[in-house]
């Protein structure tokens, strides 16, 4: 593999992404695959820095929280954030990759809270940071924790890894004459109204110019290839 063209990256990954073929919860061979995928990049010498969304374990809970004050609900998906942070950090230490867990939200039984100093120093000691509990606030969704931990942790680009490997002209289960975007500006996407992250996300990372991207988790080698600068999922810069 060539050296990485990326320092340090910031990786989001959701909830969902955990769950495999499953309908909610954690699928233990998925986790490991991801744990498996990380490693080989911190095996280049990149430092990475992960959030962790919740969407498969809020799913779950889901009917019992319809109806529920919206503030209380939220609370709930960043605490399903940290469950699926401690799962990751053990799949890591499954496959030999040290790394730390830090919540936004106090629970220091569980995890230290969130230091933006220590998070930095473990990157630097090549120690994985894996970021629960989202943003600490109500509102917001865990691709805004991923932006703002992003900037936080001075990294050199956010990397969204979900299923699809990348933004598509359409979507491409129902057109199959969507193309995917190799490269993309921060305008274009708004101008084409291409959904990369979450409107806040989004604008968070077009005003601090935070390079992004999307790329599949599940394409075996597809994150390695992205951080030795191959040509893999969509690159997101404010210019192109
Ligand atoms: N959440 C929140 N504030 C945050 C991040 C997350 O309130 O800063 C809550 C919100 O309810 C969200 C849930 O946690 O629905 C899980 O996060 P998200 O939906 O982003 O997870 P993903 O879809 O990536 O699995």
């Amino acid at each position: 593999m060539s050296a990485p063209v990326y320092k340090r990256i910031l990786l989001k990954l959701s909830g969902e992404a955990l769950m495999g073929d499953d309908s909610y919860g954690i699928n233990r061979d998925t986790i490991a695959r991801i744990a498996g995928e990380v490693k080989s990049v911190v095996d280049m010498g990149v430092q990475v820095a992960v959030v962790i969304g919740g969407g498969n374990i809020f799913r779950g809970v889901a009917p019992g929280a319809a109806g529920m004050d919206r503030a209380t609900a939220d609370y709930m998906g960043m605490l399903a954030t940290v469950m699926n942070a401690l799962a990751l950090q053990d799949a890591f230490r499954r496959v030999g990759v040290p790394s730390r867990v830090q919540s936004a939200l106090n629970i220091e039984q569980v995890a230290e809270p969130y230091i933006r100093g220590k998070a930095l120093r473990y990157l630097e000691e090549g120690t994985v940071v894996i970021f629960g509990a989202g943003t600490g606030n109500p509102f917001f969704t865990t691709d805004t924790a991923a932006a703002l931990r992003g900037m936080e942790m001075n990294a050199d680009i956010v990397v969204k890894a979900t299923k699809v490997d990348g933004v598509y002209s359409a979507d491409p289960k129902k057109d199959p004459a969507a193309t995917r975007y190799q490269r993309l500006s921060f305008d274009e996407a708004i101008q084409k109204d291409l959904k990369v992250m979450d409107a806040t996300a989004f604008t968070l990372c077009r005003d601090q110019n935070m390079p992004l991207a999307v790329l599949s988790i599940f394409k075996t080698g597809a994150l390695a290839r992205f951080v030795a600068g191959e040509d893999e999922g969509t690159l997101v810069l404010a210019q192109c």
